[in-house]
Order: C-alpha cells, then structure tokens, then sequence
C-alpha cells in the first residue's frame, strides 16, 4: 500500500472517469487521495477493459471532478 494525492487536474487514469479504481476526492473536489500500487479498469479508453495504474493515462482521459 503506498498513498498519496494528486490534484484532479493532473490528466491521468486517477481522475479519469472512465477509471473504475478507488480515488478519493477531498471536500473540494481539487485533490484525490490514491493508492499508486492499486489498479482499477479502463472503461471505453484507448485501454478499455485493461487494468490500469493510477499514475497512467491516455489520450481519451475524460475529466471525471
Ligand atoms: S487509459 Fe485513458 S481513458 Fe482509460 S482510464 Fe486511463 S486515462 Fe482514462
């Protein structure tokens, strides 16, 4: 288990909306809290229906916050 927090704005899997891994958004909604060794899958991304690390990305990442 490794966490940390990110802002939404950073374009990666974690504050994706087609990413079905755990993020945590804080009462703003500016910072997620993740878990970096923790994948969730791509659903409709140029991944879609891989597992995906947080701290990956594509070029169909869809703000999800
Ligand atoms: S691979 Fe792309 S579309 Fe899929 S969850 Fe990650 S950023 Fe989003």
């Amino acid at each position: 288990m490794s966490k940390t927090s990110i802002p939404t704005t950073m374009h990666n899997c974690a504050t994706c909306r087609r990413w079905t891994g755990t993020a945590i958004p804080n009462a703003f909604c500016s910072w997620v809290e993740i878990d970096v060794h923790e994948t969730g899958k791509c659903m409709g991304g140029t991944y879609h229906m891989c597992s995906m690390y947080p701290m990956q990305s594509c070029s169909k990442w869809e703000a999800r916050w």
